[in-house]
């Protein structure tokens, strides 16, 4: 329906005015402490000061402008907000495969809107939604009603479907073909039908790519093998269309030869990422390409399996990976904090930032990975997963020192995002 032009004139100018308040607002921050990231220490005391959505300084002592509200958070430590790269806002607990089945888009819609409040509540102020899983590009709506201010959530990079070949991981096989289930992710099967569907979703706002490069996994304890889906020369045709637009490709990878077409092809990221060859490591560490492990998910499906020995395969295959993961470090591969929440519940996902600690990488490590390579995998390299002058104004606050202690990212206390206070205990 098209709107009379006055009214949108009116709504202009009212958002416009809203806007400009906010951007004089001033907020001191004070903290007992404060994390920098990149030197892994805390600083002691911590302060920030924010006007409008934008951090102006970071320091042990900041300006105090007239006028300025003062935020003490006492004995707490201040910290970037948290990012998890590898989500599913359209997802929740419960049988995943049939939730596309059984649940509409506009009901899915509404669940992500709820999971992106829990998951901002939780201190994560910026996501890389690894796709709708069959709702489309239904989050390119929610990362821009969250942009524009009407409901609470992280800042949003999305993916609209994720793409598959026919038949393939994500295809809805194994059902009656007369009932033509919906796959949950979009058909391309080959080069140029990658860049033809890659063109319709940035037309419909996604940010970036998603591929499923392999699956499914096989793996009996012992033997694992799993089935590429592209070959390199059809990936590194869906790398160079997505840089033709400033984007770029993110695959679901495990296992060989997949993982290495992928490397290969230049892909940002490898999700998943275990059962790597030495070769497909030694181009990851070159060429930074990071891997995004995903532990909480495979930790989540053990402890909640229907059947004993469905949880010991699951559990076998955690620890196959950790193992798999000491390997990557070894070799020099970067890393990036991605929980694939959804199929478990949002707002919990800073599980998998103490999972990569117990699993051997330095706390430090792990918050470096998670909030300078995330920024960077999310291209906010200069804007988000530090407090520094000029960042947006993403900042939480967490209940002890977090390199002495991960699990205080479980705890957060405090949220501000973009300037705005979302949760203060
Ligand atoms: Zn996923």
């Amino acid at each position: 329906m098209r709107l009379p032009l006055l009214c949108l004139t009116a709504a202009a100018a009212f958002t416009f005015s809203a806007s400009a308040q906010d951007a004089d607002k001033t907020t001191v921050l004070h903290a007992a402490h404060m994390l920098d990231v990149a030197a892994g220490k805390l600083v002691s005391p911590g302060e920030v000061l924010v006007v409008g959505n934008r951090i102006r300084e970071v320091g042990t002592h900041v300006a105090h402008p007239a006028g300025a509200q003062v935020i003490d958070l006492g004995s707490a430590t201040l910290m970037p907000g948290l990012i998890d790269a590898h989500t599913h806002l359209f997802l929740h607990p419960g049988a995943e495969d049939l939730q596309t089945v059984e649940e509409s888009t506009p009901q899915r819609t509404i669940e992500a809107l709820l999971a992106a409040k829990a998951d901002v509540m939780a201190g994560f102020t910026a996501e890389r939604d690894m796709g709708s899983e069959g709702s489309g590009c239904a989050d390119v709506a929610v990362r821009n009603a969250i942009n524009s201010g009407d409901i609470p959530g992280p800042r949003m990079r999305v993916s609209c479907n994720a793409v598959d070949v026919l038949g393939g991981h994500e295809d809805a096989n194994n059902y009656n073909p007369a009932q033509h289930v919906l796959s949950n992710a979009d058909y391309a099967n080959n080069a140029t039908e990658l860049v033809a569907v890659m063109r319709q979703q940035r037309k419909e706002g996604a940010d970036f790519t998603k591929i499923y490069e392999t699956g499914k996994d096989r793996f009996d304890g012992v033997t694992f093998t799993t089935p590429y889906q592209y070959t390199e020369a059809e990936l590194a045709a869906a790398v160079t269309e997505a840089h033709r637009t400033g984007s770029r490709v993110a695959v679901h990878a495990t296992g060989e030869p997949g993982t290495g077409f992928a490397a290969r092809a230049g892909v940002a990221s490898v999700d998943h990422a275990y059962v790597l060859s030495p070769e497909t490591m030694k181009v990851m560490r070159d060429n930074g390409i990071f891997a995004v492990p995903t532990f909480t998910i495979t930790e989540y499906f053990a402890d909640h399996a229907a059947t004993p020995q469905v949880g010991e395969r699951e559990r076998a295959g955690l620890k196959m990976h950790a193992a798999e993961f000491r390997k990557q470090m070894a070799a020099g591969v970067p890393f990036v904090v991605g929980s694939d929440v959804g199929p478990f519940p949002h707002g919990t996902q800073a599980r998998e930032y103490e999972l990569m600690v117990e699993y051997g990488m330095k706390p430090a490590d792990v918050l470096r990975a998670g909030l300078i390579n995330g920024a960077k995998l999310l291209d906010w390299a200069d804007s988000v997963g530090q407090l520094k002058a000029g960042f947006y104004a993403d900042v939480i606050a967490v209940p002890g020192d977090p390199i002495a202690d991960i699990g205080v990212l479980k705890r957060v206390s405090f949220v501000m995002k973009n300037g705005e206070v979302l949760r203060k205990e």
